[in-house]
Parts: structure tokens; C-alpha cells; sequence
């Protein structure tokens, strides 16, 4: 039986940035053990989808932290501890191998779990998932010059791996069920847009369409789609979703809902117990109400905070929610909430790819996409939505006006408070 004083559970984002704010805070040698069932140290997830995927960076560029560093500061990274039993009032972990690992505090990090297709055909070789670093090991093998794959969703992983695969030269098929690149998030503006990006870069992409087979001996050779087309295929690539990784916890007594339900000091129901990352329901104060967010800056945010928290320097968790994205030779980067606008407001030029979106409800500002713009959006984004700054969206969409008319007092039309809920 081994014991810590913390014990992080799962290696993911949270525990790579948990473990530096760890070492930071001189905890202490011998305190600190990230249990896990993963063969490999904590590593950062965005490269997975981008750079990591393309061939362009390799394992060791992608550590959080090098191994050396866990040495250094004493922290224990048992890798390949598949925990089988949680019981948090005995404080304890049980895995399979490994036996019991008793904690004082506990940090559930366990992120999310990939949302599989249930279709015929489904458990062929080279339908692929993307999660894991060996995930985009395997997906990396399977780029060829030429080769064909079907990517099937348009969200996160569908946009970034269909980008990457047309870059190498893979002929690449989109199918997803929507009418539009990214539907559920994009503008049709910004759907049309970047749908334009990728079928000048040899994408194909089949829209309000929906995959309900696979054909092959043990290997895929053909993807089935509702409207009964046949695509010859090499390989698939689905990112249709995730669900937060819970079920490891189901039954313990822990406050459950979409998620694990934490206080705004990131503490579940049940005391010394911490949630983080993808799996953890919280208080958005910024937005007052209940979310739970999959990008790796909550995760790294979220990690560093629980810390505090744990080792009792209580801090509450307020952050502008954040996201960055590549496709092909753009990047952008989105900040805040879209879910309740009544109002889109551009800048910039569509049709050139230099351009902002800025979501807002009632003139306040709920979210904003950047993509190649002067550097005074990016910095006033996420400034404005965390004051819940009320816009003048007339001075917003006249490209002749600067935004830092928009600090004056006469565009500010009343500023809400933030709350927890
Ligand atoms: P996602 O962004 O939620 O997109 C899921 C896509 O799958 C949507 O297009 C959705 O369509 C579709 N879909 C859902 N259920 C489906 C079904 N049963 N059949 C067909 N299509 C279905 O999820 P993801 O792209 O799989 O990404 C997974 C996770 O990775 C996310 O948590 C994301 O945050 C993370 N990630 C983040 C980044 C980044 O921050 N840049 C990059 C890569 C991955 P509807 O819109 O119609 O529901």
C-alpha cells in the first residue's frame, strides 16, 4: 500500500499543470502521486491534432514536464495503475495492478471519454478515434501521399484533422450531419467561410449526411452514408463528441450531473475531493451559471487552482473561458460563451480571412472569435467579457473607429456583476 498526502487522479492537462503549481508551492518531496493508467507522463493535448498529428513534432516536444522534473520536485507519477475502485470516505484508490494508494486529498482529473460510433462495421482495423497521444500515433501512420480518408463530425477534431490530412496530401472526405462546417458554434457566415478554406485546398465535403456503415474484410475499404453513397476509404477519422469521464467515480456518493458538480473552489460534494478539467461541472462566474468546458486552458487553469485549494490557499476559480484552433495556415482564438446572443457583430474581412466575431446579448459581450486582426482585440476580448462590458455594436462594426473608443464611459451602458450560481 503506498500513501501521499495528494493524489491526482488521471494524466492529463490538469496533472501536468497541477504538478508544476505543486512544485511551485514547495509542497514537499514524497506529498504529491498522479495515478494513472496511461503509460506515458502527463503531455499536452492540442499537438495531438495539429503539429504532433502532421509529423512536425515528436513526443518529447509535447511533455508537459520532463520526466526529470517529477524527480526533482518528488512527485510520484505511477503510470500504468489502472484504479478499479474509488471509496472517498476511506480515502483510498484501488488498482489493478498496483494494490491500494491511500490519499489525504484528492484531485479527480480524469477528463473525457471519446463518443464511439454504434453502426455496422464499426469495430473494423483503421476506424480511427482521437484522444490519446497513441491515438495520433496510429492516425500519423496512416498518412500517405494520396491515401483516402473520410473524416466524420466538424467540430474540434473533425476541422483540425481534415486540415492536417489535406495538407499531407491524404484525399480527404467530410461527412457530418449539420448543413454547415461546425454548425452548432459557427456563424453561417464563418461556416461559409472556412468551408470555401477547405474545398480550395481539395476537401470534399458532404454536408446533412450521415454515416450508418462500414464495409471491409478485417480492414475498411468503403464508408456507407445515408443517402447511399459508397466512399472508397482507406481510413476513417471520427470526432463526434466526448462525454466527461465519470464513470469511474458513479457510486461513490459524489454529486454527479453532466459531470462531477464543484463549488467555485473547484470542491465536490464530498470534502478533501477536487474535480478539474473536462470532467468537472462548475459555477462560471463570469456567466453566471453551471458549465463544463473540454479545452485544454480550462484544464491547465482549473489544475492550478484546485491546488491552491487543496494545499489551503482558498482562491475561487474565475476565468474567461478560452480556446485556440489551426487549420491549415490560419489560426484564431476564441474567448467566452456564445450560448445566449442575440446579436453578431464583424469586423475586418470575411472573405480575406482577416476578421473577428463578436457575440452579444443585449449590447453585452458574450464571446468573441479572432482571426489575424491587430493585436487590440485579442487583449480587449477577453478584458471586456470578463467585465461583462455592455458595447456600443455601431462603434463596434465601424472598422474606422478604434475598440479603445469602446472603453469610454458613453459605450458602456451598464455593467452586470458576476456571480456564482
Ligand atoms: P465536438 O467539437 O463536440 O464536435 C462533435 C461533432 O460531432 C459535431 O460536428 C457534432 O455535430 C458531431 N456529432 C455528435 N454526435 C454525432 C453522431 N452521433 N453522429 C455524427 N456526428 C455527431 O467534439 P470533437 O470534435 O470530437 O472533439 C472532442 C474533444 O476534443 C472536444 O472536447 C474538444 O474540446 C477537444 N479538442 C479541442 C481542440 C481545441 O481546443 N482546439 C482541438 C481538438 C480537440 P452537431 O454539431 O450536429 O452535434
Amino acid at each position: 500500500m503506498k500513501q501521499f498526502k495528494y493524489v491526482l487522479l488521471g494524466s492529463g492537462v490538469v496533472a501536468g499543470y497541477a504538478a508544476q503549481e505543486f512544485a511551485q508551492q514547495k509542497t514537499g518531496k514524497g506529498q504529491v502521486a498522479i495515478v494513472t493508467a496511461d503509460e506515458t507522463i502527463p503531455y499536452d493535448r492540442p499537438p495531438l491534432s495539429k503539429q504532433f498529428l502532421a509529423g512536425e513534432a515528436q513526443r518529447k516536444d509535447i511533455l508537459i514536464n520532463d520526466a526529470s522534473f517529477y524527480k526533482k520536485h518528488g512527485i510520484e507519477v505511477l503510470t500504468g495503475h489502472p484504479v478499479v475502485k474509488v471509496d472517498l470516505r476511506q480515502k483510498k484508490l484501488r488498482c489493478k495492478p498496483g494494490g491500494e494508494i491511500r490519499f489525504e486529498k484528492l484531485l479527480i482529473a480524469t477528463g473525457s471519454e471519446v463518443r464511439a460510433l454504434k453502426i455496422p462495421g464499426a469495430d473494423l482495423k483503421n476506424i480511427f478515434y482521437l484522444r490519446l497521444l497513441r491515438d495520433s500515433e496510429a492516425i500519423r501512420k496512416q498518412i500517405k501521399k494520396d491515401a483516402r480518408a473520410v473524416v466524420i463530425g466538424s467540430g474540434f477534431i473533425g476541422m483540425e484533422v481534415a486540415s492536417v490530412l489535406a495538407r499531407k496530401g491524404v484525399k480527404t472526405t467530410m461527412v457530418f450531419r449539420g448543413g454547415r462546417v461546425w454548425e452548432s458554434f459557427f456563424t453561417p457566415a464563418i461556416s461559409g467561410f472556412f468551408q470555401d478554406y477547405y474545398r480550395k485546398r481539395g476537401v470534399s465535403i458532404l454536408t446533412e449526411d450521415r454515416v450508418i456503415g462500414f464495409h471491409g474484410k478485417d480492414t475498411l475499404e468503403e464508408v456507407e452514408l445515408e443517402s447511399g453513397e459508397r466512399l472508397p476509404a482507406d481510413f476513417v477519422v471520427a470526432g463526434i463528441g466526448v462525454e466527461p469521464g465519470s464513470s469511474l467515480v458513479e457510486g461513490t456518493g459524489l454529486k454527479l450531473d453532466d459531470g462531477i458538480v464543484v463549488n467555485e473552489f473547484l470542491e465536490t460534494s464530498i470534502p478533501n475531493v477536487w474535480a478539474a478539467g473536462d470532467v468537472a461541472r462548475f459555477p462560471d462566474a463570469v456567466f453566471g451559471k453551471q458549465r463544463r468546458i473540454e479545452h485544454w486552458d480550462n484544464a491547465v487553469e482549473q489544475g492550478r487552482v484546485a491546488v491552491r485549494n487543496m494545499i489551503g490557499r482558498p482562491q475561487p476559480f474565475i476565468h474567461v473561458s478560452y480556446f485556440f484552433s489551426d487549420e491549415f495556415d490560419l489560426s484564431w482564438e476564441f474567448w467566452g460563451d456564445t450560448e445566449e446572443h442575440d446579436e453578431v457583430v464583424y469586423r475586418g474581412d470575411l472573405k480575406q480571412g482577416k476578421f473577428s466575431a463578436w457575440w452579444l446579448n443585449k449590447g453585452r459581450l458574450m464571446a468573441a472569435l479572432v482571426l489575424d486582426r491587430p493585436e487590440e482585440e485579442r487583449v480587449m476580448a477577453p478584458k471586456w467579457i470578463m467585465q461583462c462590458r455592455v458595447l456600443n455594436p455601431a462603434i463596434l462594426r465601424n472598422e474606422k473607429r478604434s475598440l479603445a473608443e469602446l472603453e469610454t464611459k458613453d459605450a458602456v451602458a451598464e455593467k452586470p456583476e458576476l456571480t456564482f450560481v
